[in-house]
């Protein structure tokens, strides 16, 4: 099958590999009919030192079941399946109490040896605890928002599910990124009064008011903080959605926060440490996050895709064949396009 490998940073080519198979009777196969290149695969993209083998690429994935282990109970060949970012078993205590990220078996598609998404198959381990069936057909209209359920809707959500976001609070997200964009969604959804949206580019900010940001910042540091405390009557925000990951910008979460409010962390740290502990200390601001559940978060979130509620998918905004994905890594990187979609 072709799929995607990157050799190191800025290297990203399509070439043949072995096609993947059973090796585990929980395992399954699926046939991707769409993928997606993520924010977090752009880590890599600016940073991956040469490598001889190319690391395998991609961990967003809708496709349909081709073959199952002898294990496997509830995924059934032809089955149409969306496929979070992260394998779980589905048993084990932390699968049941939601946090699927954490699972004892799991673990993360893409780049420790484990199969990846932007390929035309791919290998799921614990097919019945990580998979779920969608209730559409291959090439149904909604496809892009299902697809937003393997990782950026389900991130997003976490990031405002973390900070705590309810009716009547107000909301500040970090980051105009599909993950950035997904916390407005889902800070209006849970009920936001005022959603600030903090970026500078003029097609996501537009994006970002479609989906209910009621404010714009598009100042930077100090700026930004003194921006966000002007807009709240000088209290800050109860809600921070931090999507960014970087030492400044979860600086700035920080600051932006209310005095016992919550930063919800989704963006992948870049730094060991979480800057800004001291002011964070002194206003009672509770800091949390991390990989997101988004197995956890497909029953909450599917119904208002499929009423149309939400349009996450509205965050897609290019769309590839195979040969079209490193091209679409560089548009990303270059922020020519917010997020491609991948159809092998
Ligand atoms: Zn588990």
């Amino acid at each position: 099958m072709r799929a995607t490998l990157m050799y190191e940073a800025g290297d990203v080519r399509i070439e043949d590999v072995p096609d993947p198979a059973i090796v585990e009777p929980t395992d399954a196969i699926l046939r991707v009919t769409r993928a997606g290149i993520c924010g977090s695969d752009l880590w890599p993209y600016a940073s991956l030192e040469r490598r001889e083998t190319g690391r395998p690429m991609g961990h967003e994935a809708i496709g349909v079941v081709e073959d199952v282990g002898a294990e496997v109970r509830n995924i059934k060949q032809g089955d149409l399946v969306v496929m979070p970012f992260a394998f779980s078993d589905g048993t084990c205590a932390f699968c049941r109490e939601g946090l699927h990220t954490a699972c004892v078996h799991g673990g993360f598609f893409d780049g420790y040896g484990i199969s990846a998404a932007q390929a035309e198959a791919v290998r799921v381990p614990y097919a019945d605890g990580t998979l779920f069936r969608l209730p559409v057909g291959e090439d149904d209209a909604l496809t892009p928002s299902l697809l937003t359920l393997s990782d950026v809707m389900g991130t997003g959500h976490h990031a405002a599910v973390v900070a705590r976001v309810a009716p009547g609070k107000r909301a500040a997200v970090v980051g105009d990124g599909a993950v950035g964009l997904c916390g407005v969604i889902a800070a209006k959804r849970l009920g936001a009064e005022q959603i600030i949206i903090m970026g500078r580019h003029p097609d996501r900010i537009a994006l970002a008011r479609e989906f209910g940001a009621t404010d714009v910042v598009s100042e930077r540091g100090e700026e930004a903080v003194e921006r966000v405390r002007a807009l709240t009557g000088g209290e800050g925000v109860h809600s921070v959605l931090e999507g960014v990951g970087h030492g400044a910008s979860t600086e700035t979460a920080v600051r932006i926060a209310r005095p016992g409010g919550a930063v919800g962390r989704v963006g992948v740290p870049q730094e060991t440490t979480i800057p800004a502990g001291e002011p964070a200390f002194y206003a009672n601001v509770k800091i949390g996050g991390g990989p997101a559940p988004a197995r956890a978060y497909i029953e909450e979130l599917l119904p208002d895709i499929l009423d149309g509620t939400i349009e996450p998918g509205k965050v897609f905004d290019r769309t590839v064949g195979l040969d079209g994905v490193p091209d679409g890594y560089r548009a990303m990187a270059d922020r020519e396009s917010i997020k491609v979609m991948i159809k092998p």
